[in-house]
């Protein structure tokens, strides 16, 4: 019997804080691409979850752009803030195996406590987003936690990394092109999971999606590679399986500077507006229209 092959299911996961961007349009070329060229499936979600930065104008325009530049998805589009039941399903899973815990830390007092450690002995560790929260919280009496919550503290939760870390053990993951990564389990340290005004974060409700989407590949830009190890390491502590990655390039202007959201003349409404078509836009990304153009990075 010929072998079962698991079909091909890449995804778009903007976050609705702006118009579509050149850099983000990439990204859904990419993803929408590896789909086609695969006869899988091409999915796209909303993530607005950052209630306060997010906006409804902002998803239907994007959708409406990415309708223009010719990437139809499949099915519907699931937008996170419809589901946060199955986030808070998901942490509680992670809690009651006693790996995450509530931080009652304010900014203020973390940058307190960061610098008050930079002098000490084991300076402040830093991850790819800066210095890591210094675990104030970890070591916090259930009594002190349970106190605290009854008395309506504001809190959001973190994972345990090094208690997770041992749960998981080693493990590994693979890009298409940087080959096998080793985990590594502790990079973000214990990053947030349920924010104070939001009951998830985006690495906890990104990998539910993932896993509940059925995603084979991700495709994203490599600015997020580092959130892939904690991606991999939640992975395996709610026992999903692990997607393949690829991490692509991120676009450049012609002096090697990496596009920012800020150039607002560099949103597809703008070139749109100013006369472009889907081939001109797809020009200025690499060359070559959707199914001829190939991932280069
Ligand atoms: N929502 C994320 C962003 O807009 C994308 C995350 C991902 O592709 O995993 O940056």
């Amino acid at each position: 019997m010929a072998p079962v092959m698991q079909s091909v299911v890449t995804r778009f996961a903007p976050s609705p804080t702006g118009l579509l961007h050149l850099g983000s349009a990439y990204s859904a070329l990419v993803a929408h691409n590896r789909a086609r060229e695969a006869g899988g499936r091409f999915l796209v979600r909303i993530e607005d979850t950052d209630i306060r930065r997010c906006r409804r104008e902002y998803e239907t325009a994007i959708l409406q752009d990415l309708k223009w530049l010719g990437l139809g998805w499949d099915g519907e589009v699931r937008r996170q803030s419809d589901h946060f039941t199955d986030y808070g399903r998901e942490l509680d899973r992670l809690d009651a195996r006693g790996l995450v815990y509530p931080c009652f830390c304010s900014r203020a007092e973390i940058e307190r406590e960061i610098a008050a450690s930079a002098s000490a002995p084991h300076a402040t560790l830093h991850g790819p987003d800066g210095p890591l929260y210094p675990g104030t919280c970890r070591n916090l009496a259930p009594a002190e936690r349970k106190r605290r919550i009854a008395a309506g503290r504001e809190h959001c939760v973190r994972l345990d990394s090094a208690r997770s870390a041992a749960a998981a053990g080693p493990y590994d993951f693979v890009d298409e092109h940087r080959g096998r990564i080793k985990g590594q389990p502790l990079l973000m340290g214990d990053f947030v999971l349920a924010r104070k005004d939001t009951p998830t974060s985006y690495h906890l409700s990104v990998t539910v999606d993932d896993h509940l989407q059925g995603v084979t590949l991700v495709t994203r830009g490599e600015d997020i590679l580092p959130s892939t190890h904690v991606h991999v390491l939640l992975q395996r502590l709610l026992g999903y399986a692990t997607p393949s990655y690829a991490h692509h390039g991120l676009i450049t202007d012609g002096t090697g500077r990496r596009l920012a959201k800020r150039d607002e003349d560099l949103t597809i409404r703008s070139l749109r507006e100013r006369g472009k078509t889907p081939a001109d836009v797809f020009k200025l990304m690499a060359g070559g229209a959707p199914h001829q153009w190939r991932d280069q990075s």
